[in-house]
């Protein structure tokens, strides 16, 4: 039997099941990796919102890391809920030479409008993470946060992709499914010669919870599996789409896609 390819998330725990580390895990069972995990918060969460979060100490998220990546290795990593600047900074010291391709969703707020990184921290994931990202993943309110660019129609993803770029990562997915009408959820990946849209059609589930976490993960999933990053989007956003169309109900707000349809 060969082993198969490894995929690392360091993100936060969502306790509903629906976003976070649990999102990530449920999206690579799904995809045919190996999923690994590296605690850096924990969040006490259902589908109203966010009632506390608590982040682990930097020895904490250092010492899972290396127990990892130093036995088991990784093909991939992605990023979620960093929570802090200075948890942003340890985690990119870890990553730093690692070698392999990194997916960081620079996670800001949830959909609840609760805060997941602290905000003094946005300047450490703009300078000490974006630039070791093979893709970042931000979507418009992200954007704004780190590049202070404002979208507010499709021509605007350029000038978003070009900012978010001018921090460093290899390529820049700007998610534009917060854009308001359209019949379209639209995201533009750039690394600023080559451009790809990518359209799926909009549904009317309001259960979304986790969408953010599964794309980034469902990336980092297929460049383990050795596909290119165009490609490994493309397939990313079927599978997100899938996911979303059969999002369910669950407690008395916003469920979780769904990774088992
Ligand atoms: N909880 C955790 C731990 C997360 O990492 C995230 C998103 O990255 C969320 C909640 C928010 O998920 P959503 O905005 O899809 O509701």
């Amino acid at each position: 039997m060969t082993a198969p390819a490894r995929v690392l998330t360091v993100a936060g725990s969502d306790s509903g099941g629906g976003a976070g580390v649990q999102a990530d895990l449920k999206t690579m069972l799904a995809l045919g990796v190996h999923g690994m995990s590296v605690l850096t918060a924990v969040t006490a969460q259902n589908s109203l919102g966010v009632t506390g979060a608590w982040e682990l100490p930097a020895e904490a998220v250092r010492a899972q890391f290396r127990a990892v990546v130093d036995d088991i290795g990784v093909q991939a990593v992605k990023t979620g809920m960093l929570s802090s600047a200075a948890l942003t900074a340890t985690v990119a010291d870890l990553l730093t030479g690692l070698g392999v391709p990194v997916v960081v969703d620079p996670v800001g707020v949830s959909k609840h409008g609760d805060a997941l990184l602290a905000e003094d921290a946005a300047g450490t994931v703009r300078t000490r993470l974006l630039p070791l990202a093979t893709v970042a993943t931000p979507n418009l309110d992200e954007v704004a946060l780190l590049t202070g660019v404002v979208v507010r129609d499709e021509d605007g993803m350029r000038a978003a992709a070009e900012a978010v770029l001018g921090c460093g990562p290899r390529w820049a997915l700007i998610k534009g499914g917060h854009l308001p009408g359209g019949a379209e959820a639209v995201d533009l990946l750039s690394d600023g010669v080559r451009e790809h849209w990518y359209r799926a059609p909009r549904h009317g589930n309001r259960h979304t919870h986790g969408t953010g976490c599964t794309l980034a993960s469902a990336i980092a999933s297929h460049l383990a599996l050795g596909r290119e990053v165009p490609e490994a989007v493309g397939l990313a956003k079927d599978y997100v789409t899938g996911a979303l169309a059969h999002g369910f109900p669950l407690g008395a707000g916003i469920g979780p896609v769904d990774h088992g349809w």
